[in-house]
């Protein structure tokens, strides 16, 4: 049995629940404004413009197989024993001339996959059906009228809106803009994302480090979660616990759309990062969120700056940026899903916790014929970082409830949820 213990949260002001923080974050952002960039480089990038189609895609009634354009009524009763012989008066290759080609009833235009359609056609007949010598084919099985006929615009109509404002580009998306015609697209432009560290015991990677010291891990799971989404991470370092550090630090982070910092956020003495935001005067909208991991989590504004001090404990920065930062970004960036997928899973073991918080309990979910089930990855700490790493999803046991068994149905989050084994 998996029992994750806390002391009780307090109620402040600045206190919300994971959904109110989520909403407060998502009414504070500005989407930002457009930009044009290469169909190379828009993948994931959210469309500024909806993409209508000035053509019909194909753009002309085209063959789905090698074969022959024929009359369908020509071929009736065709078969191996009784093949019907039909005069072949041309051939259409893809891409090659087909306008002075021309089916009247008794003869068949050789046919290339993707070739137009000669006039008088309806439909193809499969080269594996037929068998040709001195011009004369002999047709072995009747074919429908339209068969093996690719019709234009079945794809695309002429005047449809394609893409829609807002979608990300995947590689489907950057093919068809491709067949558009589009070397370039409007996207909406990434935020710039200062990412600071915090904290007297932080050693920067190939730093000398002493046993009181901990590696910097913090930056570097930022970085790369902010590469994922398309941001633009400006790594600024660690600032040692003090006023004047922190704020210089801010001060160059202010160059920013989004400010992360990490750490400095609880209750220590040396915790400084809600003195210097005091001081430039970002307004805060909460600092304490109903949830474990990552309790303390401040959030603020300035004009259209966002800023997100992180608790800093490693899992509590990882699952902050998941639930808080991601969506922000995305939001700002144009995204109009912005949602990670959550499904329901059978849970292997029981789980104890505190009722007064939102719990995200590191899984790790398999697929055995078609069910979803989870178990947890074990000990919870939020220093431990490795057990993010084996994790595939976020087990979410709502405020409200103090014990799940297992057997019982739970709401799983999928974070990580590329290809399985
Ligand atoms: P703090 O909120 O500053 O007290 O930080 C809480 C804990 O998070 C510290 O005790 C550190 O162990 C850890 N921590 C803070 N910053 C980092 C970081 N950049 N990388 C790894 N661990 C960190
Ligand atoms: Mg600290």
């Amino acid at each position: 049995m998996l029992e994750i213990t806390g002391e009780t949260v307090k109620k402040e002001n600045s206190t919300v629940t994971v959904e109110e923080a989520i909403e407060l974050i998502l009414n504070s952002i500005k989407p930002l404004s457009g930009e044009k960039v290469s169909i190379l480089e828009a993948d994931g990038r959210a469309l500024y413009e909806d993409i209508v189609s000035n053509i019909d895609i194909p753009p002309l009634d085209n063959s789905a197989m090698d074969g022959y354009a024929v009359i369908a009524q020509d071929t009736k009763g065709a078969s191996k024993e009784n093949p019907i012989k039909l005069s072949v008066t041309g051939e259409i290759q893809a891409g090659g001339d087909y306008l002075d080609k021309i089916v009247k009833s008794g003869t068949a235009v050789r046919i290339m996959t993707g070739a137009p359609i000669p006039k008088g056609a309806d439909a193809v007949i499969m080269v594996e059906y037929t068998s040709e010598e001195s011009d004369i084919v002999s047709i072995f099985r009747d074919v429908k009228k339209g068969e093996n006929i690719r019709l234009a615009g079945e794809d695309i109509r002429k005047d449809s809106v394609v893409l829609t404002k807002g979608e990300r580009l995947k590689s489907a998306d950057i093919g068809l803009l491709a067949s558009l015609n589009y070397k370039s697209v409007m996207v909406y432009r990434s935020p710039d994302v200062a990412i600071i560290s915090t904290g007297d015991e932080i050693a920067e990677i190939g730093e000398d480090i002493s046993p009181g010291q901990i590696r910097n891990s913090n930056s570097y799971t930022l970085y790369s979660d902010l590469k994922r989404y398309n941001a633009i991470p400006h790594y600024l370092g660690i600032a040692r616990d003090t006023f004047e550090e922190t704020k210089e630090k801010f001060i160059q982070a202010l160059k920013c759309d989004i400010i992360l910092t990490t750490g400095g956020v609880s209750m220590g003495k040396y915790d400084f990062v809600k003195d210097v935001i005091a001081d430039l005067g970002i307004e805060i909208m909460f600092s304490w969120i109903r949830m474990k991991p990552g309790r303390p989590c401040i959030f603020g504004t300035m004009g259209n700056k966002l800023f997100f001090g992180l608790p800093g404990n490693p899992v509590s920065t990882m699952i902050s940026f998941v639930q808080f930062v991601r969506p922000a970004i995305l939001r700002m960036m144009g995204a109009e899903r912005i949602k990670k997928p959550v499904v329901s899973a059978i849970l292997r073991e029981d789980i104890r916790k505190k009722p007064d918080r939102t719990n995200f309990i590191r899984g790790i979910f398999t697929v055995e014929d078609g069910e979803f089930y989870v178990t947890t990855t074990g000990l919870q700490g939020s220093g431990i970082l490795s057990s993010m790493s084996v994790a595939n999803c976020l087990i979410i046991i709502p405020q409200g409830i103090a014990s799940v068994d297992a057997g019982d149905r739970v709401s799983i989050q999928l974070i990580y949820h590329e290809e399985l084994a």
